[in-house]
């Protein structure tokens, strides 16, 4: 239910899944940096589906802090998409985006709303990451091969892009007009355009618990990501094929010639290999048609991103404050 009395400047959405251990420390911080940024903030926090006490720290949390709310979503969908519940149910007029791991600093939120208030051309506010903290090397390098490809094969920029942003309400306005299913937040983002500026901060290691990804979901990410951004994998196809065609042209000319000249019998060995090589490549063209097809399935359906089990929120919230803010004042 949205209070028309209280709008918030500043709404600030974490996604939060089994984060039992951090929660009550990330809002406390959180609260403490988006309080010096604006009088004005809400803090939404989206459990997705978390199978430990998130949700029963997260009801205590918004009975006791100012201007903390929770949705909990039916099951766990993912963060992409507890980001997307948290963006709609923002009111801000500006939306901070961002972990709850506090990997992403919170005393980066003052910073990011000056620059949004002062700098006109400060319609997206980016978290660059400067260094990707601890993590893994293997981490590192995934990341970066899938960025590079990402890059290469939309021509869109996404490299050192992280979730950690601040959005403009026109911003979040046009993003609400994506009508996707799969959600990619930062190939969304990168999509929409208007005027980005950057902040550089440091990756700290995870404040507790352990980093909820894993290869495989990493892996999924990343090709939702490849087959919304980019038709290329498809081109691909037609490419191979047209290099199979000349080689087609070469052996079947030369096929012939032997047949001609009379000695026909060898070559088996190239038949074999032939049907190999011809018999993958058709199969993974098919498979890459098959992800393409499965992924305009899952848009076709038209389901609803995310289904909301429950809230919580203060009841005296409304009356605080009964001011809507322009962005320049
Ligand atoms: N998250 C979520 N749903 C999921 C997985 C993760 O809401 O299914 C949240 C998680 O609680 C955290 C953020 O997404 O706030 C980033 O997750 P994590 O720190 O595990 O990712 P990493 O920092 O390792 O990329
Ligand atoms: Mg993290």
């Amino acid at each position: 239910m949205v209070d028309q009395r209280y709008v918030p400047e500043l709404s600030v959405v974490i996604p939060a899944y089994n984060e039992q251990h951090q929660l009550e420390r990330t809002l406390e911080a959180v609260g403490f940096h988006a309080g010096r940024a604006s009088s004005r903030y809400e803090i939404i926090v989206v459990d997705d589906g978390s199978s430990d006490s998130t949700w029963d720290v997260l009801q205590q949390c918004a009975m006791r802090m100012r201007g903390v709310r929770g949705i909990r979503l039916s099951r766990n969908f993912g963060k992409e998409t507890a980001l997307c519940a948290g963006l709609e149910e923002a009111r801000g007029a500006a939306v901070i985006v961002m972990d709850a791991d506090l990997q992403h600093p919170p005393e980066l939120i003052a910073m990011m709303v000056h620059l949004w208030r002062t700098d006109a051309k400060a319609d997206i506010v980016e978290g660059i990451k400067r260094v990707r903290g601890t993590e893994p090397l293997t981490k590192r390098l995934g990341a970066k091969a899938f960025y590079g490809a990402l890059t290469r094969l939309t021509g869109h920029r996404f490299e050192g892009a992280s979730d950690y942003k601040l959005l403009d309400r026109k911003v979040v306005d046009a993003w609400k007009r994506l009508p996707e299913r799969t959600t990619f937040f930062r190939g969304m983002i990168v999509w929409l355009g208007f005027r980005t500026v950057q902040v550089e901060f440091d990756v700290p290691p995870r404040s507790g618990g352990k980093t909820r990804w894993s290869f495989l979901s990493l892996a999924k990410l990343a090709l939702n990501a490849i087959i919304a951004y980019s038709a290329v994998p498809l081109r691909l196809i037609g490419v191979v094929g047209l290099l199979f065609l000349l080689g087609a042209f070469a052996l079947g000319a030369q096929t012939l010639f032997r047949k001609w000249t009379g000695d026909a019998v060898t070559g088996f060995t190239t038949v074999i290999l032939l049907l190999l090589v011809i018999g993958s490549a058709v199969m993974i063209s098919l498979s890459t048609i098959g992800e393409y097809v499965a992924a305009i399935y899952n848009e076709v359906k038209g389901r609803p991103r995310y289904l909301i089990r429950e809230r919580v929120e203060r009841e005296t919230e409304g009356n605080e404050l009964a001011l809507s803010g322009s962005r320049h004042a």
